[in-house]
């Protein structure tokens, strides 16, 4: 049966209504951009938004993967828009960013999985907004031609995320066609050919993980030199997509939270609504100035 649990009150979320969300929206249409924000309908964006805090989506909507807990369409994606780093670059100014999360599909159709897309996109928002740090969120580069890594990494984002989504043993069901131990070693090399870069890693609770699990996947995120990390409580987003297994309680995502800190990492965000570029901003800014 497909049942879920309830949904607990510490999920709530805000009626996206003030003036700040809807110039954020305009500045979205306007520039022809994609948001994470929407395709995933996360829960955050009525905060996130009336702050211009948008994470844009590059590289279309049609994503090659088929991740079982994500709302974004599979199939055969569009040919890469030239003028979109452009556009990035003019909505990152236009929101006025200090801090700005930019993701994109996997596109396994390209040679190089989209990687100088990324370095076009980043060169050109520091062009535009030198003060603006600049935080990517990749896919994992797997069936990318060798060097598209290095692609990324020597356009010299200031933070590199890339999510291992969930524990290992989840893999087949939950992120099909991706391998754990190549995400890990991706993150692993990031740091190798940059050790100034930040590196950053999430994941998601309440798919059926245990909590030995989250745990080993901490030890091997530090054991790849991980800076930072998100935990947050996984949602279906339609009834088709991977079911909810529990709502993990707050006091739960605490004690990872004191775990993490205990494991070493430099900054840990551990909460129900907790998303990979959720307050990103503050956090490294606060980062900085320790
Ligand atoms: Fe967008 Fe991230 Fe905020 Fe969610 S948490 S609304 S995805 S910026
Ligand atoms: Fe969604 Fe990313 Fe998986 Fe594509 S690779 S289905 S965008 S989570």
């Amino acid at each position: 049966d497909n049942a879920q649990p309830r949904k607990p009150d510490w999920i709530r979320v805000k009626a996206p209504v003030s003036e700040g969300y809807r110039k954020t929206h305009q500045i979205m249409r306007e520039h022809k951009l994609v948001t994470v924000c929407e395709e995933a309908g996360c829960p955050n964006a009525g905060e996130c938004w009336s702050q211009g805090h948008a994470t844009m989506m590059i590289m279309g909507d049609i994503c090659t993967r088929g991740c079982t807990f994500c709302n974004i369409a599979t199939g055969r994606p569009d040919a890469l828009d030239l003028f979109e780093p452009g556009r990035v670059a003019d909505a990152v100014q236009k929101l006025g960013l200090n801090h700005v999360v930019i993701t994109s599909v996997d596109r396994d159709d390209l040679d190089d999985g989209g990687a100088e897309h990324f370095a076009q996109t980043i060169r050109a928002i520091r062009h535009r907004s030198p003060g603006t740090t600049i935080e990517i969120l990749t896919p994992d580069f797997l069936r990318a031609k060798p060097g598209a890594l290095e692609v990324v990494v020597a356009a010299r984002p200031d933070v590199f995320n890339h999510n291992l989504e969930t524990v290992p043993g989840l893999y087949p069901e939950v992120r099909p066609g991706a391998r754990y131990f190549h995400s890990l070693r991706l993150l692993q090399r990031v740091k190798e050919l940059d050790p100034s870069m930040f590196t950053k890693s999430g994941i998601m609770v309440g798919l059926g993980e245990d909590r030995q699990a989250v745990h080993q996947v901490m030890e091997d995120m530090r054991a790849a030199d991980v800076d930072f990390l998100t935990i947050g409580q996984y949602l279906q987003p339609t009834p088709k997509h991977h079911a909810v297994a529990r709502f993990v309680t707050p006091g739960e995502f605490a004690a990872y939270e004191k775990a993490a800190y205990g494991k070493g990492f430099l900054m840990v965000s551990a909460t129900p609504l907790t998303r990979s570029s959720y307050h990103a901003g503050d956090d490294f800014a606060r980062l900085r100035e320790n």
